[in-house]
């Protein structure tokens, strides 16, 4: 019940000063974002790597204003991709980036949009690597897709995500599972009204079920980002049954979430990735992480009560 809230506080200007104020806060958000700095963040992938763990970065940003601040975000990821160059980490870490963080709600914001994350497309294929594009709100999806679809024209490596709590997100796999097609495949994390999204959770897990089925069946490389072991367990049985070989496909799952389970799977010679986020923007990515799990939530209040 509590989710619904937290989703809108997510979007609250005044709860955002209110709780990036609590001194609290900070010891928590530690367990789900690497730190404020880009050096912080390949810390986080190299220790990683030394659990046999790949990465994909996401320096935090959305929902922007202006389009200096869209410049800027486009410049950090910029100053991201250097770094893993230089760095020689480019076959460890990906990056994850969010089109609103580059302008795409401005006034004009799918070009704009467009003209900031290419630069970053070009830069991680010159380090080695390439880029997902994050899935927001459904009134971002089209647009979304549309500029993946550019990007894939002169990069086609580049990575879409779908959320299965969406009603058209299978249409979405059939046209997105065909060769070299990356795409992470997550429930979703954003308040979405009735009329274009599943509301029920497990209406929401049938969703996934099916989709992870179209991407398994086809013919591009899905990438499942999920922590239910339940869909674990059918990836594996699907992949099985497809034929397909383990490295194939690859499982993601979130900072700081089921790391035990993450090196299990690594283990076991599964290809895994961690969603790493970074910077000073986490408010949001925060709050929807309270919001997806109670257990999340009573953590962060009871830091609040044993101080
Ligand atoms: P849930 O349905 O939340 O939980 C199912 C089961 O998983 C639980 O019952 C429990 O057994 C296990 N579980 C879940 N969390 C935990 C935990 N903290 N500790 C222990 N067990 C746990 N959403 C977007 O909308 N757009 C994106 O671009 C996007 N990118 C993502 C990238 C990655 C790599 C991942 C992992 C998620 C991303 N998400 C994104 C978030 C996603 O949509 C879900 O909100 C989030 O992953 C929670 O759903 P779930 O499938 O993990 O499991």
């Amino acid at each position: 019940m509590l989710g619904p809230v937290l989703l809108a506080a997510a979007r609250s200007d005044a709860i955002r000063r209110a709780v990036s104020a609590a001194p609290v806060t900070r010891p928590v958000v530690d367990r789900f974002v690497a730190g404020e700095r880009l050096d912080q963040s390949l810390t986080a992938v190299r220790d990683l790597a030394d659990r046999g763990l790949e990465v994909t970065l996401d320096h935090l940003g959305e929902d922007i204003t202006d389009r200096s601040e869209a410049v800027r975000n486009r410049d950090a990821y910029l100053a991201l991709a250097e770094a893993l160059a230089g760095e020689g980490l480019g076959e460890r870490a990906e990056m994850s980036v969010k089109l609103s963080a580059f302008g795409q709600a401005l006034p004009g914001g799918e070009d704009i949009a467009y003209g900031n994350v290419l630069p970053v497309v070009e830069a991680a294929a010159q380090a080695g690597t390439t880029v997902t594009l994050d899935m927001e709100d459904h009134t971002t999806v089209d647009s979304t897709l549309r500029i993946l679809s550019e990007l894939r024209g002169r990069f086609p490596q580049t990575g879409a995500v779908v959320q299965s709590y969406l009603f058209r997100t299978e249409e979405d796999c059939h046209a997105l599972a065909g060769e070299g097609s990356r795409v992470r495949l997550v429930k979703g994390a954003y308040k979405e009204p009735a009329e274009v999204a599943h509301q029920d959770k497990r209406e929401v897990d049938r969703a996934y079920v099916r989709c992870l089925k179209i991407l398994m069946a086809g013919k591009g490389y899905p990438m499942i980002g999920s922590h239910d072991p339940r869909m674990v367990a059918i990836t594996q049985e699907l992949a099985r049954t497809a034929g397909r070989k383990i490295d194939s496909y690859e499982f993601q799952m979130l900072y700081g979430i089921r790391e035990a389970e993450q090196e299990r799977l690594a283990a076991a010679g599964h290809r895994m990735r961690v969603y790493v986020p970074y910077g000073t923007d986490w408010y949001g990515y925060f709050m929807r992480r309270l919001a997806e799990r109670p257990a999340n939530l009573a953590f962060f209040l009871r830091s609040l009560i044993s101080r």
